[in-house]
This record gives structure tokens, C-alpha cells and sequence, in this order.
């Protein structure tokens, strides 16, 4: 739903660019858990030679897998099925002792599972407030000590326990997300993933209502108004990658959950006139621009660019298009 936009987020006093984020990154990685040294003693206690060249080609490729690009990740991958390397790490369901072993190497456990430090350098330089798949739960970060949201690893840490702290590869999404996605193994081309491609501009809600509030009079009348929410593709050839996020996560399911929230939009489109509209506008001092005006009176924000601020706000924006009050795409 959400892109994480690394170039945008970033606090650019600390970061000159994406690159220096990415290094500092790795540093902290190689200089608190120091993973290489572990893969090396793993590697010097096993006598598998298969085992032994897996090690081996990690040591070697240590900073690609730690900062390369969800694209290149997938290389990483592929080069193991090449290799036949994944029943090594993989079997019947479920991660052997040599995978479970590849996964203390790396520290996930250290730096990511425990409450406290749990990704807190990462959510804080991040720096979002909503899950980064359905925008519908909140996930902020107490400034120096703890996240309240959950790492959800694009490419599971079951199979990929080699990536499980690559930084492309940790999404910041709600406990709901996170557990209903699991383990699936998901691909770049057919599902969306928050580095590398933007939902939002790819799909949009929609919602129906019958009969329409305009012709109601009464709030006795509206309560029998049926709702329903929609989240379509905005286009036929993103038809499938909207579906298939759709489809994972139960966004409809979970928007539907909240026809209250649709209705207030609804029925405040209708009260608030484009000529009431203008007319607070005219207040002198009272509000800045239009978009500040919309925000407090639909309680979220209008900025396309700011939907990762709050929880609903891609809903709300849609909803706002959908009935003519801010401009469509
Ligand atoms: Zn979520």
C-alpha cells in the first residue's frame, strides 16, 4: 500500500544520500554482531561440503546480501536454486538445523526479535507511523525504546535465513499483516513489495452506496443505506498485482470493517459544500491552504505523500477523490 521511499524519509542532515544509509546500515551489522566471523566458525565446524561452499559464498557476497536491492536479493535466491542448495537450508516445510544454525549467524534474534531493540535504528530512520501493507493499523516507534510494529521479512526467514536482516528485505508492517502472510513465498513480479513498487498509485477504493445520500433526508432513512467498499486496480495491467495484494491481506475485508468511517466521509462530502468550503477559507488566519482545512475536517491527511503519516489516510484520499473534494489522479 504504502512506498517506503528511503530518498524521502531519510533525514537528510544525517544522510547526504540512500547510499550512506545503506553503508551505516551494514556497519552496524558487521561492527555489534559481527555475522562474519560466525559464518566463518560455522563454516570451520561443519565437515558437509555443501554446507561448507553455502558459507563460503555468504562470507563472500556479505554485503550484497546485507544492502542489495529487492531485485538483486531475488539473484541471491536464484543462485541457491541453481546451486540446489535450498533443501540444505529448507526441507519438508519446515528450516533445518543448518538453516537454523545460517539464522543465529546473521543475529536476527539479537537485533530484531527482542522488544526493545526490535529494528528500533531502522524504524526510527524510517521513521513511518502505519503498516506499509494495508495502511489500516498504526505502527510507530517511542523514540529510543521500542517499535511498536513487526518486521515482516518479504522473503521468509524460513527458507532465506540468509536475508533475514537484509535491509531490503525487512518490511514495517502491523502484527495482522505479518502473521497473515507468514511464510508465503512471494515474488517481486506478482506481489507488491513497499522498496521497490507503489500500490497507491497502482489501486484506489471505491465505494458504493445504495440509495445515495443525497436523495435522504432523514438519518432514520440512512441508517438502511448498504455500503460496501471496493480496491480496485486503476489500470488493466495491474489488475493482477492489486488482486493478488487484495487477496492476501483481506483489504476489503478490513475496510469494510469500517463503513463508520465511510458514512462520516460520505455524509461531511455532502454537508460541506464547495461553497461552505470556500467561505471557511475566507477566515482570515484560521487555516493556511485548502489541504490544511480538508485535513482537519476529515481527520486525516490529504497529501498523497503523506499516507504513511496515519492509518486510513489512503481511504480517506480516495474517498475524498471519489466525491469530487480533492482532484483525482
Ligand atoms: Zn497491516
Amino acid at each position: 500500500m504504502i512506498i517506503i521511499n528511503l530518498k524521502n524519509r531519510l533525514d537528510k542532515k544525517e544522510f547526504k544520500s540512500v547510499v550512506d544509509f545503506e553503508l551505516e546500515y551494514l556497519l552496524k551489522f558487521k561492527k555489534n554482531t559481527k555475522p562474519q566471523d560466525k559464518l566463518q566458525e560455522l563454516k570451520n565446524n561443519t565437515s558437509d561440503i555443501n554446507e561448507k561452499k553455502i558459507v563460503t559464498y555468504l562470507i563472500r557476497n556479505f554485503d550484497s546480501i546485507i544492502i542489495e536491492k529487492p531485485n538483486k536479493l531475488k539473484k541471491i535466491i536464484d543462485h541457491f536454486k541453481t546451486q540446489k542448495w535450498e533443501e540444505i537450508i529448507y526441507k519438508s516445510s519446515k528450516t533445518t538445523d543448518f538453516g537454523t544454525k545460517l539464522l543465529e549467524c546473521f543475529g536476527y534474534k539479537d537485533r530484531f526479535r527482542d522488544g526493545k531493540t526490535r529494528g528500533i535504528w531502522l524504524a526510527e530512520k524510517i521513521n513511518l507511523k502505519s503498516c506499509c501493507y494495508c495502511n489500516a493499523q498504526y505502527g510507530i516507534t517511542i523514540k529510543g525504546k521500542k517499535a511498536l510494529f513487526q518486521f515482516d521479512h518479504f522473503f521468509p526467514k524460513t527458507k532465506y535465513p540468509y536475508l533475514s536482516i537484509s535491509l531490503y528485505n525487512l518490511i514495517p508492517s502491523c502484527a495482522n499483516c505479518n502473521n497473515t502472510k507468514n511464510r508465503t513465498d512471494l515474488n517481486l513480479e506478482e506481489y507488491f513489495h513497499p522498496y521497490f513498487n507503489n500500490l497507491s498509485d497502482l489501486a484506489k477504493f471505491h465505494l458504493e452506496y445504495d440509495p445515495d445520500p443525497r436523495k435522504i433526508f432523514t438519518f432514520k432513512e440512512l441508517k438502511k443505506q448498504n455500503l460496501k467498499v471496493n480496491f480496485i486496480a486503476k489500470a488493466v495491467d495491474t489488475f493482477d498485482i492489486v488482486s493478488k495484494h487484495n487477496e492476501l491481506y483481506s483489504i476489503e475485508d478490513i475496510y469494510n470493517c469500517h463503513h463508520d468511517i465511510a458514512d462520516e466521509i460520505l455524509m461531511k462530502s455532502i454537508i460541506y459544500t464547495q461553497k461552505l468550503i470556500k467561505n471557511h477559507l475566507k477566515i482570515d488566519g484560521l487555516f493556511p491552504d485548502k489541504k490544511t482545512y480538508l485535513r482537519y475536517l476529515f481527520s486525516n491527511y490529504i497529501n498523497e505523500s503523506e499516507i504513511h503519516n496515519r492509518p486510513l489516510s489512503k481511504f480517506t484520499q480516495d474517498l475524498l477523490k471519489q466525491f469530487k473534494i480533492i482532484d483525482s489522479y
